[in-house]
C-alpha cells in the first residue's frame, strides 16, 4: 500500500535540526492529502542549528524565527532525536532501512582553507570556531582564543566576518546582556584588542556584506570605523560592474555606505574597525604563534564572463597582529555511506534528490536540503524555498511510487535509537533544557544562559526540570 495514509503514514527521517530541517518537517507535516510522520535528528541535544550556534548573540531578533520551528515541533507526527550523530550512532543505510525517505539537512560544519603558509599557526583560527565558541557550541567549549594582543585581522568580507568583527568590538555591557556563552563574555571582557583590521580581497562593490551588517560596523558605541578613501575609490572594473546588470542594489548601497565611512573623522573611540580592500593574505608569520600577516595588494579585472576578479600586483605590506580569524566561508563534510562531492563540499543532488555518483541516477528515498545541498550561502529564509524544492521532489516520488515501500513503526525506531545512544534527548528533553537556560538568564536580564556541555544538557533533559 502506498504510504501517506492514516493507516500507513509516510515516515521520513530528517538529519539536522537547523532551518532546512525544520522547514522540510513543516512542509511534510502540512502536505495536502498526505499523512506524514517526521523524526528530526541532531547530533546535539539542542535543536535549531546555526540559529542557536551561528547567529550573533547581539542579534536576538533574528533568533525569533525559533517560534516558527516550535510550532512545527508541536505538530502531530513530529519527533526530535537529539544526541544522534548520523555516521557515528547510526549509518545512512540503517536509516534508509527504517524510513520511506531520509532528508539530509546537516549543514556545513567546517571551514574553507586559505592554503597559505602559517595558516595553522597558533593564533590563526577559522571564524567557524570563534563563532561556535562564543555561541556555546559544546564542541568548542574548551577552545581558547588569545585576546591579549592589540590587533586582530579578520579575513573575508561576508556577514560572518562582520559578526566576528562586531564581537571583538562590542562593549562588555552590551555583550554581557546577550545569550553569548559565559566563557566568551568573560574572555572578551579581558580582551586587549583595540584594532580589528578586516581584509577584503576585492573592492567595496564586491563585498559580500549585506547593507544592515556593513552599516552596523559604523554604529559601534566604542569603535570608530576607518576606511582609507583611496581604497573605496572605484577602479574601472568595479565601475563597469556597477553599471552592468550583474550588480544589485546591495552592491551599490554598500559602496555608498563605505564611501561615507571613508569621509568620517575618527572620534578617538577606544577601539577601531579598519576596513581594507583589494588586500589578500599571502603568509601568516610568527615565532611559534601569529605575530604578523603579509598582505598582497590586488588589482581588479573583469574575466571573459564579466566577473570581477582580484589579481596580485606583487606589492606587499606587513600587518603586525596577534590574532587572525579566517572568515572565507564554511564547508560541508561527507558522511560515510552517503554520496558526497568533495570538490564542492556538498551532497550531489538534483532538485534535492541525492544522486548516485556512479550512475548519476537518484538514490531512491534519499534527499538533501539547506547548506549541505547547495553550499554555505543564504540567510535563514533561503532554506525555506530550498527545503520546499526537496519536499516537492520527495512528494512527487511518493506519488509516482518511487519510494521504498517499507518503514519501521515509530516505537521500534525509538527502541533501536535508545540502544545506540542511551543519552537520547527528546523534544520534551530539549524543552527542559530551554526552560532551565531561560531561568538561569532571568536574574541577569539575559535571554538565556546556555549550557555548553553535553552531559549537563542531558542531565537537565532527563530531570525534566530547571537545574
Ligand atoms: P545548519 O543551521 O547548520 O543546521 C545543521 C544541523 O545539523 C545542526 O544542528 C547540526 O548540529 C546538525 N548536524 C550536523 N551533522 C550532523 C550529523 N552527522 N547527524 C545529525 N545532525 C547533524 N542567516 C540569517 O538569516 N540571519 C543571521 O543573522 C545569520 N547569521 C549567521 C551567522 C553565522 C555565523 C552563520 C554561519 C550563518 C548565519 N546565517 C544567518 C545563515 C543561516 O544560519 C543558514 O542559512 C542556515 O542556518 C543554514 O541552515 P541548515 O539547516 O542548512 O544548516
Ligand atoms: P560569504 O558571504 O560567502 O563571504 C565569504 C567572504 O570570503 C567573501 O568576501 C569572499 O570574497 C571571501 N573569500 C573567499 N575566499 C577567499 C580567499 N581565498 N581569500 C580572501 N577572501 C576570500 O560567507 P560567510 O560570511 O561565511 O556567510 C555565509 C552565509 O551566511 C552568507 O549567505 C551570509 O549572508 C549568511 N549570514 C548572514 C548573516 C546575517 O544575515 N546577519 C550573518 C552571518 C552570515 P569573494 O567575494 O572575493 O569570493
Amino acid at each position: 500500500m502506498t504510504p501517506g495514509t492514516e493507516e500507513n503514514p509516510l515516515r521520513v527521517a530528517i538529519v539536522g535540526s537547523g532551518p532546512a530541517g525544520f522547514y522540510a518537517a513543516e512542509q511534510l507535516l502540512r502536505a495536502d492529502g498526505v499523512v506524514a510522520e517526521v523524526d528530526v535528528y541532531d547530533r546535539l541535544p539542542t535543536p535549531f542549528g546555526l540559529v542557536r550556534a551561528g547567529v550573533a548573540p547581539d542579534h536576538p531578533k533574528l533568533k525569533s524565527v525559533i517560534r516558527v520551528y516550535e510550532k512545527t515541533a508541536a505538530r502531530e507526527g513530529f519527533r526530535f532525536f537529539g544526541g544522534i550523530e548520523v555516521g557515528t550512532h547510526v549509518t545512512p543505510a540503517e536509516l534508509a532501512q527504517r524510513y520511506h525517505a531520509v532528508i539530509y539537512t546537516y549543514g556545513t560544519a567546517t571551514d574553507r582553507q586559505l592554503g597559505i603558509p602559517g595558516e595553522d599557526l597558533p593564533g590563526s583560527h577559522a571564524a567557524t570556531e570563534f563563532v561556535a565558541w562564543y555561541n556555546g557550541h559544546p564542541d568548542f567549549a574548551d577552545a581558547r582564543f588569545d585576546l591579549s594582543c592589540e590587533r586582530a585581522v579578520v579575513i573575508g568580507n561576508g556577514n560572518v566576518a562582520a559578526d566576528v568583527t562586531r564581537m571583538l568590538a562590542l562593549p562588555h555591557e552590551e555583550l554581557a546582556a546577550t545569550d553569548a556563552a559565559d566563557h566568551a563574555i568573560e574572555a572578551l571582557r579581558q580582551s586587549s584588542i583595540r584594532e580589528i583590521v578586516v581584509l577584503g580581497r576585492r573592492g567595496p562593490a564586491q563585498a559580500a556584506f549585506t547593507n544592515p551588517e556593513v552599516r552596523e560596523l559604523g554604529e559601534m558605541t566604542i569603535a570608530d570605523v576607518i576606511v582609507d578613501p583611496a581604497e573605496v575609490e572605484l577602479d574601472d572594473a568595479s565601475r563597469e560592474f556597477l553599471a552592468s546588470g550583474a550588480a544589485d542594489p546591495t552592491n551599490r548601497r554598500n559602496v555608498e555606505i563605505l564611501t561615507e565611512f571613508a569621509r568620517r573623522k575618527p572620534q578617538g573611540k577606544e577601539r577601531r574597525i579598519v576596513l581594507r580592500f583589494r588586500r589578500s593574505p599571502v603568509e601568516i608569520q610568527g615565532d611559534g604563534r601569529v605575530e604578523r600577516i603579509v598582505v598582497a595588494r590586488n588589482e581588479l579585472y573583469r574575466d571573459d564572463e564579466g566577473n570581477v576578479r582580484a589579481r596580485d600586483t606583487g606589492e606587499r605590506e606587513t600587518i603586525e597582529c596577534g590574532l587572525v580569524l579566517r572568515s572565507i566561508g564554511y564547508r560541508g563534510v561527507g558522511i560515510d555511506g552517503l554520496p558526497f562531492d568533495e570538490r564542492r563540499g556538498v551532497i550531489p543532488n538534483e532538485a534535492g534528490r541525492v544522486l548516485d555518483p556512479g550512475s548519476g541516477e537518484p538514490v531512491p528515498g534519499v534527499y538533501a536540503a539547506g547548506w549541505i545541498k547547495r553550499g554555505p550561502s543564504g540567510v535563514i529564509g533561503t532554506n525555506k524555498k530550498d527545503a520546499q524544492e526537496t519536499v516537492d521532489s520527495l512528494l512527487a516520488d511518493l506519488a509516482a511510487g518511487r519510494l521504498p515501500a517499507d518503514a519501521d513503526d515509530p516505537e521500534s525506531v525509538e527502541r533501536f535509537l535508545s540502544e545506540r545512544q542511551p543519552s537520547l534527548v527528546s523534544y520534551a528533553g530539549w524543552e527542559a533544557i530551554d526552560a532551565a537556560e531561560r531561568s538561569r538568564g532571568e536574574p541577569q536580564g539575559r535571554p538565556r544562559v546556555k549550557f555548553v556541555r553535553v552531559d549537563e544538557m542531558v542531565e537537565v533533559a532527563r530531570s525534566g526540570a530547571p537545574a
